[in-house]
């Protein structure tokens, strides 16, 4: 089935940012806190990059190539699982896929330990419904080390549980996948992000243990979480505002290259529902490349999508006029 247009059969879309919403927020005297860190997320993070940097340039040189190729293997899997899985069929429900499509995209989603499908969504949600406000979970009013992993870093600001305690997300724990995965998320994050890209190495092509686990567990893991992470604060910061002028989210090619796609943020937060989360389809985009083929084999079917007549109509309207150079 061809990908089906939104605008003829409009999907009521609670992620976008409500207008009423927004004036009502800025009117509002914002709560002031002192930033509390959480240190044990600081030691952990810290730890996982000074490994990652001793991976990148004392490790790599010396391992075996194919531990480079399971390294890259496991990086768009991890990154499809998030990509493909929690942001655009489960955050959004851009589309629909099949059972064992679901099983991939979550294992792969575990693998890359971003937290489960589950909250992964749920801040997710959280982040689109109130972006760069004190309740978006990465607010990139705060600059780009705040929403880079600096929200990771300290105490959550109490406007994103208050507020987002109000976005819908009842839906994800009916799938039986995103249940599971979320009742043994820590043996399955584990087993999926250390264990098996360690073990895999060692067992097949004879490489040592260290070698393993310092590339294809520390350092893929790293460059997957930060890849997520530019998304959040590179394409909320810089690139050009094609189809939405009043807001941060902005086009990066970049981003896109290592985020398998996710760069087209300004698209993406003009148009949540699109399954392509950008106008261009497979351009530096694997993610769209990658759910095209599943529909081709039946896996993935009901993607949704914007008509370019309705997006050139929205960035004559609100874009910055870069759309028409
Ligand atoms: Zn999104
Ligand atoms: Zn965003």
């Amino acid at each position: 089935m061809p990908p089906r247009n939104t605008d003829t059969d409009p999907v009521e879309d609670l992620l976008t940012t409500d207008e009423a919403e927004t004036s009502v927020r800025r009117d509002e005297k914002p709560i002031v806190v002192p930033t509390q860190i959480v240190w044990r997320n600081f030691f952990w993070l810290a730890l996982l990059h000074v490994g990652s940097v001793y991976a990148l340039f004392g490790v790599t040189w010396k391992c075996h190539w194919y531990t480079l190729i399971w390294a890259l293997f496991l990086y768009i899997w991890g990154g499809l699982g998030v990509t493909a899985g929690s942001h655009r069929l489960w955050a959004h429900r851009t589309y629909q896929a099949k059972f064992p499509l679901r099983v991939f995209l979550a294992l792969g989603q575990t693998s890359a330990f971003q937290n489960d499908i589950y909250e992964w969504c749920r801040d997710h949600r959280v982040h689109h419904k109130f972006s760069e406000t004190d309740a978006d979970p990465h607010n990139a009013s705060r600059g780009f080390f705040f929403s880079h992993v600096g929200w990771l870093l300290v105490r959550k600001h109490p406007n994103v549980k208050v507020k987002g305690a109000g976005v819908d997300v009842s839906d994800l724990l009916k799938d039986p996948v995103v249940y599971l995965q979320n009742r043994y998320y820590i043996p399955l994050m584990f087993l999926l992000c250390f264990i098996v890209p360690t073990a895999v190495p060692v067992f097949y092509w004879g490489e040592s243990a260290w070698n393993a686990f310092y590339v294809a567990g520390l350092l893929r893991y790293c460059l997957i979480l930060n890849a997520t992470w530019l998304v959040n604060s590179v394409a909320h910061i810089w690139g050009m505002h094609p189809y939405d002028d009043q807001i941060n989210p902005s086009e990066n090619p970049l981003v896109s290259t290592f985020a398998l796609g996710e760069g087209w943020h300004n698209y993406h937060h003009a148009f949540p529902s699109d399954y392509r989360t950008g106008e261009f389809g497979w351009r530096i985009n694997l993610t769209t490349m990658f759910i095209d083929v599943m529909a081709f084999v039946g896996q993935a079917y009901d993607r949704k999508l914007v008509s370019t007549d309705i997006v050139l109509k929205r960035a004559k309207r609100t874009g910055d006029g870069s759309r028409f150079k």
